[in-house]
């Protein structure tokens, strides 16, 4: 049999109430069964039961965004992100892997990102050039940062300066391995990757993750492969909150009224909901939109813009549409991801707005 014991296990406790399917981001948005979690259950259920484990089976595989929203409402605890994952390894380790899927693990392998980028643009180059080599402190940048929204990296950089902090940056950052623990989940690649980074994060007192992807995978996968970092990890966020309270940068507060987008990383994952609101109480007016906190509706991301283009513009402009409704002036991400996947489908009458440059902004 294909699919492992502890995955027919999470398979099996899926009771297909179908209590979770208004709440999948990418069900709601292409209206299709197969893109919910109960829909990926069943058809993994008849694998179980003997049906082949068809292209098709393992192309909804990767349809999943992983974003955790179906395993917060699960009526029954049930956890549909874990199977996903496993059911990724197991059709690699058996051949199955969509094409497209294996070029974005070949890309990490021979770049260190899935987009097959080599190096990073000048600019950044010459921010990073700027910082002392060693510090107790490293930013670490993430993968879609620095080559995928070199500006966000620019602008995160320069507010750190802008707080007197001493930290670095490193030119040759490796991958985190949240990408291939994405793609392929818990497989030696992946083990390998976060042992090699790991290694260098030792070297530092404090790191702070720019990218909650990195600070995901360093604190909660990390730790469950026994791979020690070492050093203090902290969200961007809730170190730019410390910066704030310590008075280290003092925003001054605009009229401007904003909808913060919970990366569900921070707010599933890590359980972090507070402090980017604090930042923005500190900044700007704040306010609501459908669907907050731990409950958030993934918007997008870069990754999956790689395979399912069409669809990344529906979950961002089905994001749009509830920042909308608030009459807000700007949308505030605190994701790389989604803030490029989100400023593709940006209406005219409302901005988006990075953290930092709420920060920044507040500080001109
Ligand atoms: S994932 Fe949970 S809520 Fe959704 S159908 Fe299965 S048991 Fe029901
Ligand atoms: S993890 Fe997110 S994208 Fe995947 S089935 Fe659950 S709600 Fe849908």
């Amino acid at each position: 049999m294909l699919i492992s014991d502890k995955s027919k296990n999470t398979i099996d406790a899926c009771r297909f109430c179908w209590m979770c399917r208004h709440i999948c981001p990418i069900g709601n948005v292409t209206g299709q069964e197969r893109n919910t979690a109960r829909g990926r259950a069943l058809s993994l259920s008849m694998v179980e039961r003997g049906v082949e484990l068809s292209f098709d089976i393992m192309e909804n595989v990767y349809e999943c965004a992983l974003c955790g929203a179906c395993t917060n409402d699960c009526a029954t605890g049930f956890d549909p992100v874990e199977f996903t994952k496993a059911v990724r390894l197991e059709g690699a380790l058996n051949g199955k892997t969509p094409e497209y899927i294996n070029t974005l693990i070949d890309n990490i392998e021979v770049t260190g990102n899935p987009y097959g980028i080599k190096g990073i643009g000048i600019e950044l180059k010459a921010e990073i050039g700027s910082l002392s080599e060693s510090a107790d402190v490293l930013f670490f940048l993430g993968v879609d940062a620095r080559v995928k929204s070199p500006k966000s990296a620019i602008n995160a950089i320069k507010l750190l300066k802008k707080a007197g902090v001493e930290f670095t940056v490193l030119t040759n950052e490796p991958d985190s391995g949240y990408f291939m623990d994405t793609l392929l989940g818990k497989a030696e690649e992946t083990r390998q990757i976060m042992k090699n980074t790991a290694e260098i994060l030792k070297n530092y007192k404090t790191v702070v993750a720019y990218d909650p992807a990195d600070a995901k995978v360093f604190l909660r996968e990390y730790k469950e492969w026994g791979i020690d970092v070492g050093a203090n990890v902290k969200t961007f966020t809730s170190y730019l909150n410390e910066l704030i309270k310590d008075g280290k940068l003092k925003p001054k507060k605009s009229n401007k009224t904003v909808v913060f987008q919970d990366p569900a990383l921070l707010a599933r994952d890590l359980e972090e909901i507070q402090e980017a609101r604090e930042i923005l109480n500190a900044c700007v007016n704040t306010k609501e939109m459908l669907l907050f906190g731990k409950e958030t509706v993934w918007a997008g991301s870069i990754l999956m813009n790689e395979y399912l283009p069409k669809v990344m513009t529906l979950t961002a402009q089905a994001r749009w549409k509830n920042a909308l409704s608030t009459g807000a002036d700007a949308l505030v991400t605190a994701s790389v991801s989604e803030y490029e996947i989100l400023s593709k489908e940006k209406p005219e009458n409302i901005e988006l707005l990075s953290i930092e440059e709420i920060v920044l902004g507040g500080l001109e």
